[in-house]
């Protein structure tokens, strides 16, 4: 029985992956995708490299989407057992006072909270301040350091603790959707292509460490050596208060899969993806990029001897925070779009 992709979607996200700790989500990937590609492989770094051979074996595309979600790391426990913390990629201090926070190990799961003062016993001034991650603390109710020591260590891995939850029609809100609906997507057009050969070879890549640099891509790319990439990640929406349109675009969540132009954007392969939306009545964006986009899309294009590049991206409200929203119609149409692509011979 074939898994429904609300079922993947669900499954990916409950997997955690902060940078550095990609290997179960990895796994998951394989799963996912091994009935669908002839080879696969994980590189020295960790990411996953899932092959599809194509008609013409002469010419690779390789599609990536980011397998890690920010996170944060157990940097110190005190003579009480309150642990201190260190963030892992993009993430709003502010944000973090009151939240529920999974400390994973080889033991299992601890479950923490981000302490604060309540409102009575804070400082007049104190209530305006910018958090650092310095001023937090972690508690999972240990009564002292032994304690706390004999289930979580320095240097754990932690998570936010949100479950996925489906607000409206296709519309999810959850942790982690940066970029786990990246990895569906590719799970997606891997199905799609099932019992098909693909004009190209076809490289599924889901990369480690982007969110600290795009670092996995690096040697994903360098070792597929392809000759074009698209980067699959998730964008800002724009479409909600305080938000602006003038400056990233006007994103909407649920009016389709966005497509990049910029300096990033290889123009034959960005026409290209415009023209087959358009042909296949698939809804789509823009996002003007005026400067190199901070996804893998970055270091993909500037690979060994150069790479012709595209970035597809799922729209988002409120990325890098414990409940991000996106929309199933936009991943949907992003893998229509790319299964097509996938059909097109290039340079020809
Ligand atoms: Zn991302």
């Amino acid at each position: 029985m074939e898994i429904t992709k609300e079922n993947i979607l669900k499954d990916l996200l409950m997997t955690p992956s902060p940078s550095g700790s990609e290997q179960p989500i990895i796994k998951k990937m394989a799963m996912f995708l091994k009935d669908y590609i002839d080879e696969l492989t994980i590189d020295n770094y960790g990411n996953l490299i899932a092959l599809k051979y194509g008609a013409n074996s002469n010419k690779k595309l390789m599609l990536a989407a980011h397998a890690d979600e920010v996170g944060m790391m157990v940097t110190h426990i005190d003579n009480n057992g309150f642990l201190s913390f260190q963030e892992i990629g993009g993430i709003d201090t502010n944000l973090l006072p009151g939240q529920r926070v999974e400390i994973h190990n080889h033991q299992g799961v601890v479950t923490g909270i981000i302490g604060k003062k309540p409102i009575h016993l804070q400082d007049r001034d104190a209530k305006a301040k910018d958090y650092d991650a310095e001023d937090l603390w972690i508690d999972i109710a240990a009564k002292d350091k032994e304690e706390a020591e004999s289930k979580v260590e320095v240097g754990d891995y932690i998570t936010y603790q949100t479950q996925p939850v489906v607000l409206q029609h296709d519309v999810w809100t959850s942790k982690a959707l940066d970029d786990k609906v990246g990895l569906l997507t590719l799970v997606e057009v891997a199905k799609a292509l099932d019992g098909k050969q693909p004009a190209m070879d076809v490289y599924f890549v889901a990369s480690v460490q982007e969110e600290l640099g795009a670092r996995g891509i690096r040697t994903a790319a360098l070792g597929i050596n392809p000759d074009y990439g698209i980067a699959i990640d998730v964008t800002h929406a724009t479409d909600y208060p305080t938000c602006s349109p003038q400056k990233s675009g006007e994103i909407k969540v649920g009016n389709g899969i966005v497509i990049a132009k910029g300096p990033n954007i290889n123009k034959t392969i960005g026409r290209k993806l415009i023209d087959l939306a358009k042909q296949q009545n698939i809804k789509y964006q823009i996002e003007p990029i005026a400067r190199p986009t901070g996804t893998d899309a970055n270091f993909m294009q500037v690979s060994g001897t150069g790479v012709k590049t595209a970035l597809l991206s799922i729209p988002c409200r409120y990325m890098h925070s414990p409940n991000e929203i996106v929309s199933l119609v936009d991943v949907n149409e992003g893998v229509r779009l790319l299964t097509h692509f996938c059909d097109v011979e290039l340079d020809k």
